[in-house]
């Protein structure tokens, strides 16, 4: 094989086509797209009703294997296989990725656009602002946190009627309430409409949040890895006369708010959603949400933009969305519904179309399958109705070798042997993870295609072990694909077979009913997909789980917040380990976005930088001003 040059070097060689170009060629009307500089764009979500009446193109969910310190490849992989089945295959193909937190490009990650050959560009632009909807999600997200312990304060220094006066001032010389405080007046079951006629308790009840501030799970974000946000004291200066709070900043891609950017469904549906989110609980008991602080038509004004998807390109020129970026150990790990919805459509048909018209749409269910795709399953399908056609499971002969017992990596040390040599006997035993994830699939009912993401030192009796480690597992193909050196042209054979997989009736089905209580909920996911023994509260989050059910919340379905490296919560077992209990720290509850999560060990919410960050290598160049150590 011929030297592959680096990422950077290689999105950087290759000049895109400007968007509106890209944009006339997928079927989006010039009306429909908003440039941000040449090469991205929004789609406005009016598209959507345009082309309602098409029938969608195919779903497929891309995973992978538990994910190891050696990279998988599964953006590459969705990147290459978008390439194979749009540039060579002829077919409309559409990749649909999430947008990337500063917090991993400039942590231990790097970028998330793809390598080699495969990668999305401009890869500087789609790593890093994008089109700023990270930044709009952080700003919604703070202002309602200002906005809370603003109102705590306030609520703290006065008067009810002092207080009461200025919520509801004087204009004019009347006074009238704000549409939102007509909303909770009808919540509090009081049906007066003119302010004057409230009666002193009524008064105190519509005024006083009265939020426990024990109950309190309203954290600020940021999209950067700052560990020392994990606990701050707040209220410090004399100005806030004494009012200090013990909180903390989490990751803005583990925010409700971008949650919601990925699941919400239209812009009525986000505005219903952002007042939906509960910030604590009442002294009396009840949930504090969003629309009881009066700021959920703002937060939605912060997001009219970020809600429509981003349009961007591969290297060979197919379009790529790139929408909403959870997490998916902390969160969902899904990009967003609506980029998907739009994407189905460009790829759908029309009546009287010949079947081959069909295109593809490639979704990528963030790190391993226990994780993104569980969660895309259960919790984004749900949402949107959508059923994926197919499941590719993308996996390399390096991390399996590492599950089957491989060493650690050590940074800045040359790879072991086992990784770089042929190593029949590990490799075998590391497919063990492999069959699980594809046993895992099947409960879902869906095809499953394990994508063997060939390395340059992978020996041909190792790949054709993987293939056949993976038939005998379940998997309906298996495919060797060399996209990272040779691009969608390496993925034909992988496309071929995608294709292939997609003919018939999807018999998707979900993993649990959510009308089950949350803690039987919780322990079939990690009975049946991580393969545990059964799972262990702690005080805090049966107590949680308690408030929950009481207060309604306990049909939503469950997004567990865990270790990405295992099937288990402890990082270190890897390939398939058994005879493990789950440990719930806590459970939080995202009734705006719609699930429970379940906090398992000591997984944080808010990443770390480690001695060496990633950001060591990036800066300009100094002769062409360009973006170098990005990769
Ligand atoms: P994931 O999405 O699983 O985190 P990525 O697709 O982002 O993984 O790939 C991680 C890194 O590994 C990237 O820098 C990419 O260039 C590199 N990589 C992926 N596939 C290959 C391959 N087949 N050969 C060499 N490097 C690869």
């Amino acid at each position: 094989l011929e030297k592959v040059p680096s990422d950077i070097e290689i999105a950087m060689a290759q000049t895109p086509k400007p968007v509106a170009e890209l944009a006339t060629e997928i079927g989006i009307l010039a009306n429909e797209l908003e440039s941000y500089g040449k090469y991205k764009a929004k789609v406005d979500l009016s598209i959507l009703d345009r082309l309602a009446h098409r029938k969608d193109g195919k779903y497929i969910v891309v995973s992978g294997i538990t994910p190891t310190p050696l990279g998988e490849g599964k953006s590459t992989t969705t990147i290459g296989l978008a390439q194979a089945l749009g540039a060579e295959l002829g077919r409309p193909s559409f990749a649909c990725v999430r947008q990337p937190s500063q917090g991993p490009t400039f942590g231990i990650k790097g970028g998330a656009a793809g390598g080699g050959y495969s990668q999305v560009i401009p890869m500087d632009e789609f790593n890093l602002h994008l089109t700023g909807d990270i930044h709009a999600v952080t700003a919604a997200n703070n202002l309602l946190a200002a906005a809370l312990d603003a109102r705590i304060f306030h609520e703290a220094t006065q008067s009810d009627k002092a207080l009461y006066s200025r919520l509801v001032p004087a204009k004019k010389g009347k006074r009238e309430f704000a549409p939102l405080m007509l909303k909770r007046l009808k919540k509090l079951g009081i049906g007066k409409t003119n302010p004057d006629d409230l009666t002193p308790e009524e008064i105190n009840r519509f005024a006083r949040l009265d939020v426990d501030l024990e109950t309190i799970t309203w954290n600020r974000v940021m999209d950067t890895n700052d560990r020392f946000l994990r606990k701050i004291t707040i209220g410090q200066n004399s100005t806030e006369q004494g009012h200090e709070r013990v909180t903390g900043f989490d990751i803005a891609v583990a925010s409700e708010c971008m949650a919601i950017l990925a699941l919400t469904t239209s812009l009525e549906d986000m505005t219903k959603r952002l007042g939906a989110m509960v910030v604590a609980t009442s002294k009396r008991g009840e949930p504090v949400t969003a629309d009881d602080i009066g700021v959920s038509g703002a937060l939605a004004v912060l997001l009219k933009d970020a809600i429509k998807p981003n349009l961007m390109q591969t290297l060979q020129g197919t379009p790529v969305f790139v929408h909403a970026g959870p997490f998916a150990n902390i969160a969902h790990g899904n990009s967003s519904i609506l980029a998907d919805r739009v994407a189905l459509k460009l790829a759908g048909t029309e009546e009287g179309d010949s079947p081959d018209r069909v295109g593809y749409v490639l979704t990528e269910g963030g790190f391993g399958a226990d994780m993104g795709m569980e969660k895309f399953c259960n919790i984004k399908c749900r949402v949107s109705g959508l059923k994926p056609d197919a499941t590719v499971i993308v996996a390399t002969t390096r991390a399996l070798k590492m599950h089957g017992g491989g060493p650690d990596v050590t940074p800045g040390k040359p790879l072991h042997d086992t990784y770089t040599k042929e190593d029949l006997v590990t490799l075998r035993e590391g497919c063990k993870n492999l069959k699980k994830h594809i046993e895992n699939s099947r409960k879902f009912g869906v095809k499953v295609i394990v994508a063997i993401n060939q390395f340059a030192s992978d020996t041909e009796p190792e790949l054709a072990l993987v293939r056949e480690e993976a038939l005998a597992a379940g998997a309906d193909g298996a495919v060797v694909s060399n996209h990272w050196a040779e691009g969608g042209k390496g993925a034909k054979a992988l496309a071929e077979a995608v294709i292939a997989i997609c003919e018939g009736e999807s018999e998707f089905k979900f993993l649990y009913d959510l009308n089950l209580p949350i803690e039987e909920k919780i322990s079939i996911i990690g009975r049946e997909i991580y393969g545990g023994d059964g799972i262990q509260l702690s005080d805090l989050a049966r107590q949680q789980v308690d408030t929950y059910t009481r207060q309604g919340y306990s049909n939503l379905p469950i997004c567990m917040a865990k270790t990405q490296y295992s099937f288990s919560h402890d990082p270190k077992l890897k390939n398939v380990p058994s005879g493990f209990t789950l440990p719930i720290r806590a459970v939080r509850l995202s009734a705006g976005a719609g699930f429970l999560y379940p906090i398992l060990g000591d997984m944080q919410t808010m990443p770390g930088l480690g001695t060496r960050p990633g950001f060591w290598e990036v800066g300009l160049d100094k002769e062409t001003g360009r973006v170098v150590g990005l990769f």
